[in-house]
């Protein structure tokens, strides 16, 4: 099987605060990105940005959005289609961030919207991830039901559009990631799961870690954690330092 590449994202959330501002942050990434080979670079702008955005990334650096509606028209006030989104050039799309698990998406409906995105054509990265960690490991119960709950009726043939974004709740925005070594045994039972209930194996999806990801602690978490890449919040809207991590990425 051909090597998987190594996977970036920038999730900017709802920043920055203006067009012409996230406009230069892509720009800055874009120069970056010239003697990338073996890493995708994923950016997830604001959907507002999107279509001013279209046309500036380039292989390998891509466009996502941070989520999508899984119908494809119809009377849903507010929300954006993946055939919407196609047509701007997004070919990633974050579905079932905690921060939105947080405002009530169900299981249910990031199943349907997973489903969505890769008949659609795209990439589908699959945000999961504990809200705490117990001395018991209950926590591994609540990955594992999150990936059953995810995968579910994803035709076979599609399960490598996938990514899967392990982002442990407690890590995300705050001071410290996760230690490399709990990530390690992490992605060890992730990619467990998957090989056990799905039939995938090891490096036939790729599992990113997401979770106050910096140019510092990024090191030791990609050489150490067994990840393919990161999903990056607040270090994304710094071109500097998100190309830090990328280059990084890269090297390995
Ligand atoms: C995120 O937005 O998914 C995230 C991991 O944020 P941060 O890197 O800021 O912790």
């Amino acid at each position: 099987m051909k090597k998987q590449k190594k996977l970036i994202v920038g999730n900017w959330k709802m920043n920055p605060e203006s067009l012409d501002d996230a406009k230069k942050i892509a720009r800055d990434i874009k120069r970056g990105v010239v003697n990338i080979k073996k890493t995708d670079i994923v950016l997830c702008p604001p959907f507002v940005y999107i279509p001013a955005l279209s046309g500036t990334p380039k292989s390998p650096m891509f466009l996502g959005s941070q989520d999508c509606h899984s119908e494809d028209r119809g009377p849903f006030t507010g929300e954006v289609s993946i055939t919407q989104l196609y047509e701007f050039g997004v070919r990633f799309v974050i579905v079932g961030h905690s921060e939105r698990r947080k405002m009530g998406e169900s299981e249910e409906v990031i199943n349907r919207k997973i489903r969505a995105v890769v008949i659609g054509g795209m990439t589908a990265i699959v945000c999961i991830g504990e809200n705490e960690r117990d001395s018991h490991g209950d926590y591994y119960e609540v990955i594992k039901s999150q990936i059953h709950s995810a995968l579910k009726d994803v035709p076979k043939k599609m399960l490598s559009s996938l990514v899967i974004a392990y982002e442990p709740v407690w890590a995300i925005g705050a001071k410290e990631a996760m230690s490399p070594n709990e990530l390690h045994e992490t992605s060890i039972f992730i990619k467990k799961v998957l090989r056990d209930s799905f039939g995938i194996a090891s490096d036939g999806i790729r599992i990113i870690y997401g979770g106050a990801v910096d140019r510092v602690n990024a090191d030791r978490l990609i050489k150490d954690g067994g990840v393919s890449g990161f999903l990056v919040g607040r270090e994304s809207l710094k071109p500097k330092d998100f190309m830090e991590i990328v280059k990084l990425a890269d090297s390995i």
